[in-house]
């Protein structure tokens, strides 16, 4: 056996195998010693292998899947070895009784469809990243999608699908932590066109679109790994969709994580924008809903549809609680569809599909009655599909709710010789409590009981002490096994009646065996209009939900329009308003409004006044009113925003080495070659992480870039009120502060945003505020008063920087002799010779 164990871990490409030898899947050797540390069991060992005990453990099959789960989330990948035949079938076979098994599935986090194993409300993709393109799938629900662009804007998409697996060629960079590195041949773009089109069944992908080699590559690889650890199971996939470059705002890891989009800074779901903005009730919708909101659209048309949808359900509050009552009872028919195809699927997942199309019917009966609804609701509801035949079977056959295994899982009256095949098993097994009866009767003993177990089968059991009588040959009982305190008997009309009761129920089994197979392959047949019918009602959930929470937190419809405005009143920031309505305090919405000749804003103000909290919820509205959904404010108008970019400064990124000032200002490089006009750019402290001059020299760089290069709509915090006085040269620069007073002595945050710089800093009053002990504070009080008397003195620590050149950074440099001479030149008249002594005569100049 342990010859057979290495030959299958040696196939297992560095998975824990998983064993299985009975009702148990063993793990030895490394292996037990990994998942024992993993999921806390025991470890023990059995027999020897090269003079030392091998280390096992194991895990029972009915409870395998949530080691599986811990496993996974362990960092593991598994590969499940099956008995691929009966030990009566192995006993045949000459000479030799080990049971054949084989590796039947590779689990790894990419490749998962089991519901225990999945988060239910997140799509759970594995991608590919090839030079050019990524891929990327979700095998639960079939989705798949390509997409070719820049390295920028790929890094940004992998940010942004947060993949449970990533896959790269060996040999290349790994684009994530923990990525899978697959055989470079798995990404030839020939291959994943072939395989493609073999998979789809078509001999030309054109119908699906124009795919770049590098996406082809990349979702070959794909299709290659999931046949890999899928095996022989083939999956459900819709055909590849390809995303195009621009149609969704861009929006990078870093400005992903410091707006809390999906994750919060602790990198919980709680406290993320997602987290209050989700109020779907299905699974299927916070899907979809998370999906959204991580991939804003930039177009003014579908975003506007979207909005109808959300106005309407918005503006009829009883069809909407209506709506989202028939859409919670909605099982998850994609990932039912998932199961089904790929094979690993109980009877739930047929009445998944039944209860999930008749309740989208119901829905769909119920909306289309509803006058005056918009557009998007019509084409919703079309992708409904009718289903009728499919139903009809699946609420014939199918008992209410079936059981997770075969047996009882066929309706009664669906098939006259199945219920038959039944109606017999339950007529012999009342045959046999009649023969217990009667066998009581003439043997005398009350006692006498006839019982079933696993070894005997049926047989009948005595107390020791009357059993003497029935050991005669005579008796008709033919004695079997004696125990401590009773004896067991069979008899031949016993042994009749079991058979006969064995028979009908095993014919039975194989009967309703057949009929779900015969459903499965109903269902699957249909599996593109079902997939429709789940995702239509995916959208009505988001669209409902987001109604719902408009409504209970008086959200308005934002007017989202091809232009640049950015016109927000009466903002608030869902997260932190939520919060401080928690703490019994009061929100205070803010304007905020980057017209063209205010574009940008310097935002001053003392630390806690509310800073960065103004410049997240800004990008959030922004976030939100393209993802389709109503914005915390009194009013709004987004011009469409391209390309999302925020930064705090200070931000440590320890894990991957780099120092504090150095992630801000790689981060602030990507901003400066990234942002459009149409970008909307957040900069919160940037330059706070190294000394004040070099800070405040950089924030004063990167505004004047901002504002005459980029020419993006900006708010820009800072604490260097220094700053304020680009005010005068910067000619879409307006300054507000967050406002604060000090009230007998104490601080007060008014968290008003109000125009103007900030008049100080109140630094000392924060720091008595934290707790800073008051001899502190009292020589800080000192310091600070030398320092003031200083800047009166020097010009304080802006000092000369108002003889800076007006136009510093388009300013000409050194070298304009240069210029004019390179400018003179035509180079298709120039000789090699000539262009030798120029170059020549340029150096002389340099
Ligand atoms: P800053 O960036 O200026 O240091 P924050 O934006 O981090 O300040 O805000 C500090 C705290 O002040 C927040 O955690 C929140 O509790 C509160 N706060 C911020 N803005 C508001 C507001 N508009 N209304 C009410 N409370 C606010």
């Amino acid at each position: 056996m342990i010859a057979q164990y290495l030959a299958l871990k040696a196939q297992s490409e560095g998975c824990l195998l998983f064993f299985r030898m009975g009702d148990f899947y063993e793990l030895f050797f490394e292996d037990a010693q990994a998942a024992a540390r993993t999921l806390d069991i025991t470890l023990t060992s059995r027999g020897e292998h090269a003079g030392a005990p091998i280390p096992m453990c194991g895990v029972p099959i009915h409870a395998a899947d949530g080691y599986l789960a811990r496993l996974i989330k362990g960092g593991h990948r598994v590969a499940i070895a099956e008995q691929i035949e009966s030990p009566a079938e192995a006993r045949k076979r000459p000479g030799k009784s080990l049971v054949a098994r084989a590796i039947t599935r590779i689990v790894t986090p990419g490749t998962l469809t089991e519901d225990v194993l999945l988060e239910a409300r997140r799509a759970n993709w594995l991608a590919a990243v090839t030079d050019g393109a990524i891929a990327w799938l979700d095998l639960s629900t079939g989705s798949f999608h390509t997409r070719a662009d820049t390295p920028a804007a790929l890094a940004a998409e992998l940010a942004r699908l947060a993949a449970a697996e990533t896959l790269h060629a060996e040999g290349s960079p790994a684009p994530a932590a923990g990525a899978t590195a697959r055989p470079a041949s798995d990404f030839g773009a020939a291959r994943g066109e072939a395989a493609l089109k073999g998979h789809f069944g078509v001999t030309t992908l054109d119908g699906f679109g124009a795919f770049t080699p590098p996406e082809l590559a990349a979702a070959g690889a794909l299709l290659a790994y999931v046949k890999a650890t899928a095996l022989a199971a083939v999956p459900l996939l819709c055909p590849p969709r390809r995303e195009l470059p621009g149609s969704t705002m861009a929006i990078d890891a870093a400005t992903r994580a410091s707006l809390e989009l999906a994750r919060s800074s602790r990198g919980s779901r709680s406290g993320s924008l997602e987290a209050v903005v989700d109020a779907t009730v299905t699974a299927a919708g916070a899907r979809a809903l998370g999906e959204d909101l991580a991939a804003p659209l930039t177009d003014p048309a579908a975003i506007n549809a979207r909005l109808d949808l959300v106005e309407w359900f918005a503006s009829h509050p009883t069809a909407r609680p209506r709506t989202r009552q028939r859409l919670a009872a909605a099982p998850d028919i994609a990932r039912a569809l998932g199961r089904l195809a790929i094979g690993r699927w109980t009877p739930r997942d047929l009445a998944a599909v039944r209860d999930g199309v008749s309740a989208a019917l119901a829905l769909k009966a119920q909306l289309a009655a509803e006058p005056l609804a918009p557009a998007l609701l019509g084409e919703v509801l079309a992708a409904i599909g009718a289903h009728g035949a499919l139903l009809a079977e699946l609420s014939a056959a199918l008992v209410p709710q079936p059981p997770v295994e075969a047996a009882g899982s066929i309706a009664s009256g669906f098939d006259a010789a199945l219920d038959a095949l039944k109606a017999s098993a339950r007529d012999g097994r009342s045959a046999v409590a009649a023969l217990e009866s009667r066998l009581r009767a003439e043997t005398g003993v009350a006692s006498l009981k006839v019982r079933h177990n696993g070894v005997l089968g049926y047989h009948i059991e005595v107390p020791a002490r009357a059993a003497d009588p029935l050991m005669v040959p005579t008796s008709g009982f033919i004695h079997r096994q004696t125990l401590a305190g009773q004896v067991r008997f069979g008899s031949v009309e016993l042994a009749g009646l079991a058979a006969s009761i064995a028979s009908a129920a095993d014919h039975a089994a194989a009967a309703e065996a057949a009929h779900l197979e015969a459903l499965r392959e109903a269902v699957l047949a249909e599996s593109a209009g079902l997939g429709g019918t789940a995702q239509a009602l995916a959208r009505l959930d988001v669209a409902s939900a987001l109604a719902e929470r408009a409504a209970a937190e008086g959200w308005v419809r934002p007017l989202v329009d091809g232009s640049t405005a950015f016109a927000v009143r009466g903002g608030r920031h869902p997260v932190v308003e939520a919060a401080v309505q928690a703490a019994r305090g009061r929100f205070v919405a803010n304007d905020c409004d980057l017209s063209a000749d205010a574009r940008l804003w310097l935002v001053t103000g003392p630390n806690m006044a509310g800073k960065s909290t103004f410049l997240r919820q800004n990008a959030l509205i922004a976030v939100m009113a393209q993802a389709g959904s109503f914005v915390p404010a009194a009013a709004a108008h987004i011009g469409i925003v391209d390309r999302l970019f925020s930064r705090v400064g200070a931000s440590d990124d320890l894990a991957q080495g780099r120092s504090t000032f150095m992630v801000e200002m790689v981060e602030t490089a990507a901003i400066l070659s990234g942002a459009t006009a149409r970008s909307l750019v957040i900069l919160d402290e940037v330059g706070r992480g190294t000394s004040t001059y070099d800070g405040l020299a950089i924030a004063w760089a990167v505004l004047e870039a901002v504002h005459d290069d980029l020419q993006a709509r900006c708010l820009f915090a800072t604490h260097y009120r220094e700053l304020t006085a680009l005010a005068a040269r910067l000619k879409c620069l307006a300054c507000v502060h967050v406002r604060a007073r000090e009230w007998k002595g104490e601080l007060v945050f008014l968290h008003e945003v109000v125009p103007g710089a900030a008049d100080r800093s109140y630094g000392l009053a924060v720091a008595r505020l934290a707790g800073v002990p008051a001899p502190v504070l009292a020589r800080a009080r000192s310091v600070l008063a030398r320092l003031e008397a200083n800047r009166d003195k020097t010009g304080g620590l802006a000092a000369g920087l108002a003889e800076l050149p007006l136009f510093a950074a388009a300013a000409p440099v050194a070298g304009d002799a240069l210029r004019e001479r390179l400018a003179g030149l035509d180079v298709d008249e120039i000789s090699p010779r000539e262009a030798l002594d120029l170059l020549a005569e340029l150096k002389a100049m340099g």
